[in-house]
């Protein structure tokens, strides 16, 4: 980084050391001129780590599926000494007092007799109608042109009523019909009419994440082996960008001005097309906001579960998950997830109390003492792909583009996606602009 009499000079502008921020500057390698720059106080972004009362808790239940060896192999060569095990998922669905099998839609056989003969009763007309419906090479039916029509159209009514609305509608907290059809994309576990009949005599329920691994030091533990291959000096904490201006490739942050050649955001993609003075349509882009609550107890509760699916609407939360599982510890340690509108109040304090008391209820809980707690909002945490945010997303990363900015990472390209989908789309920009160099 170059500093003549006006502002600094920089090549590379990385904002937000979260896994996409810190990966981008690690495949962009040390001999490149770059500097992150981070708000926070920490690195980590939404993969931070906390640690109380021997309980290690991420900010979400974060569990881990590398579908490509070289980045997973490439993260452990950086993490040593570190435990790291692979699991085989144990993950359910709460239903009518039983445990059901995850995904819901293959596992229909398992529900009480009345309901399984109406969610197989309705799938299969659901799917005679698809297929009296469809004509080859049209693209999607009409019956599929938003998130909840196309479960009802894939599921039919039962399995939709059942399981996909409800648990999604708690998760998204919105309208599902507002959402694209493909809003979950390779997250949603699509199921074939003869693979969930198949699944009555013969259970597989292999899904894209069968297995999963963990740090014993938790998710952070990725972050910090990326952050091994960033000099000290490479990272500005608590500092903020404010202001970008495109045509003068400026930055304006909270300690100074900085002159770019690439900008890299991983900041959430609205502010950033705020902060560059960019035209949208504001109304395009919606989310929602997750409180985690992570518990830690005097005893062990339930073995053999990682993670559990609650479509009951009058349970506050969507899903609980199971860390004392991971490493077979003595102590129960859960993590709690509620889903909220973005613009709604959170009274944590009072969410403890009735998750705690819907726990009991459930059964989760018995005698079990709390000894300690953490919560965390993440907001955004699941934005609302539609039709609206996928066009003007396209549109303005690609003005943004022409001016050197690339805005990636799961808020800065306003999607949904794990960490190694981050890290990938990371590894490809950085190899993009240094070929450009080259
Ligand atoms: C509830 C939930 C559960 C999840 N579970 C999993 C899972 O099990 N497995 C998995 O692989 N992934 C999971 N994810 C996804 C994973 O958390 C994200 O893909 C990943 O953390 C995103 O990293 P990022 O760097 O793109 O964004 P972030 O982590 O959001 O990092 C962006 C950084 O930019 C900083 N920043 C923002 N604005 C500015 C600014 N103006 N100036 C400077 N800095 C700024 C922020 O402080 C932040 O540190 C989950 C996500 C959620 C919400």
């Amino acid at each position: 980084m170059t500093s003549a009499a006006g502002p600094s000079h920089v090549s590379h502008l990385i904002v937000g050391a979260g896994i996409t921020g810190l990966a981008t500057a690690a495949f962009l390698g040390r001999d490149s001129d770059y500097l992150i720059i981070e708000s926070d106080g920490e690195i980590g972004g939404y993969c931070k780590t906390v640690t109380r009362e021997g309980f290690t808790w991420d900010y979400s239940g974060h569990f881990f599926h590398f579908k490509h060896p070289e980045i997973e192999a490439w993260l452990r060569a950086r993490m040593p000494g570190q435990e790291i095990r692979t699991v085989h998922k144990r993950s359910f669905i709460s239903y009518a007092g039983r445990m059901i099998d995850f995904p819901f839609q293959k596992n229909i056989h398992q529900l009480p007799r009345p309901d399984f003969i109406e969610c197989l009763h309705d799938l299969y007309f659901a799917r005679e109608g698809a297929r009296e419906g469809a004509r080859e090479g049209e693209g999607p039916p009409a019956a599929e042109q938003n998130f909840k029509d196309m479960l009802y159209a894939r599921y039919g009514r039962g399995i939709a009523d059942k399981f996909l609305i409800p648990y999604n509608e708690k998760l998204y907290a919105c309208d599902l019909s507002t959402l694209d059809r493909d809003a979950m994309g390779r997250f949603f576990p699509h199921a074939e009419l003869s693979a969930i009949i198949r699944n009555m005599r013969a259970p597989d329920n292999a899904s894209y994440n069968a297995t999963f691994t963990y740090p014993r030091g938790g998710a952070i533990q990725y972050v910090n082996a990326l952050a091994s291959e960033v000099p000290a000096e490479r990272l500005a904490l608590g500092e903020a960008l404010l202001e970008v201006d495109l045509a003068g490739k400026t930055a304006r942050t909270t300690k100074r001005r900085l002159h770019f050649d690439h900008l890299i955001s991983s900041a959430p993609f609205p502010r950033l097309a705020t902060m560059a003075g960019l035209d949208h349509d504001r109304r395009a882009f919606t989310w929602n906001k997750v409180l985690v609550l992570n518990l830690g107890f005097d005893r062990k509760g339930a073995r053999d579960v990682h993670w559990v699916y609650y479509p009951d609407r009058r349970r506050s939360f969507y899903r609980i998950g199971y860390y004392d599982n991971i490493f077979e510890s003595d102590r129960l340690s859960l993590y709690v997830e509620l889903g909220y509108p973005s613009d709604a109040a959170v009274d944590v304090e009072a969410a403890r109390a009735r998750v705690l008391a819907e726990l009991q209820a459930e059964g989760v809980l018995s005698d079990h003492q709390l000894v300690a707690h953490h919560a965390v909002v993440m907001n955004p945490a699941y934005v609302h792909i539609t039709h609206g945010s996928l066009d003007e997303v396209a549109r303005l990363r690609r003005v943004l583009a022409g001016h050197g900015v690339h805005s990636i990472g799961r808020y800065g390209a306003w999607t949904y996606c794990s960490i190694e989908d981050n890290i990938v789309e990371a590894r490809a920009l950085a190899a993009a602009l240094t070929a450009s160099v080259a």
